[in-house]
């Protein structure tokens, strides 16, 4: 009982459960080629999401000496398995500004520990984030396969080419990826349908809001495409499938003084 979905040709929807975690399920998406395949994130390092995503991968006859890995962005959601699922002389690709933190688990309690700190928190507070938060404690193992990519890059596995868009604000580094023959846009955690994506802080961020929202205009480009993103159900970006609002403009709101209602935060 693997649930999977094709949503084109050589191309499937995969979902993951994520036991006891709000978001409910991890959208992992594969594209399968002649000789090689392409999996886009692939769930938390724990193994109800291990059994999931093996199981549909063996179903869909993927090989892992074929298999790179695409990842939205650095959430441990997305990216916890990806060391283990990458073949071995492959490739996880990820955005540039996000890679450091897969790559090294260290830069988590340089860059917040102290930051927290100051921001007010105490130290066993600050401790617990390491040790209980799920974004730390089924975040991937250290691993030097990542292979950073930038605004503009593409990948392209069997009939289906990815171009990145680099849209800071959820991560720092987060990319959605269009593939604009078939018109469809990976969204990640930028765009979500009927929850909303938290925006948190970052070092690399100083108004991460304001980032996340120049990002969400960049969805302009995008109203013709259909959204696939990595939780719940997708949908059309133009402004018909956008509610009563549309696209949020962020001059227009500030200029009201008055920003659209977000509400609702989880910790991935
Ligand atoms: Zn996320």
């Amino acid at each position: 009982m693997s649930g999977i979905e094709q949503i084109m040709p050589g191309f499937w929807r995969i979902p993951v459960p994520l036991p006891g975690n709000p978001l409910k399920e991890l959208n992992s998406y594969l594209i399968r080629g002649q000789d090689e395949n392409l999996l886009i994130d692939t769930g938390f390092r724990i193994e109800p999401c291990r059994a999931a995503i093996t199981e549909a991968l063996t179903e869909l006859g993927v090989r892992r000496e074929e298999t790179d890995i695409l990842l939205t962005h650095l959430h441990s959601d997305h990216s916890g398995l990806a060391p283990e699922l990458v073949g071995p002389e492959r490739r996880i690709y990820v955005g540039r500004v996000d890679l450091p933190y897969l790559a090294n688990s260290a830069v988590w309690k340089k860059d917040f520990g102290p930051r927290f700190l100051k921001m007010g928190f105490s130290e066993a507070e600050v401790g617990r984030r390491q040790t209980e938060n799920p974004a730390q404690s089924m975040a991937p193992e250290d691993c030097d396969r990542y292979f950073p990519l930038d605004e503009e890059d593409t990948i392209t596995c069997g009939p289906y080419t990815l171009r990145a868009i680099f849209t800071p604000g959820h991560t720092p580094g987060h990319l959605c990826f269009a593939m604009d023959e078939e018109r469809i846009l990976l969204t990640g955690d930028h765009v979500l349908f009927d929850i909303t994506p938290n925006i948190a802080t970052w070092r690399e961020l100083p108004d991460a809001l304001g980032s996340y929202l120049d990002s969400l205009e960049k969805m302009e480009a995008f109203a013709a495409y259909r959204a696939l993103p990595g939780h719940r159900g997708g949908g059309g970006l133009g402004p018909a499938d956008g509610g009563t609002e549309g696209t949020p403009r962020r001059a227009a709101d500030r200029g009201a003084g008055r920003g659209p209602h977000r509400t609702g935060t989880y910790g991935l």
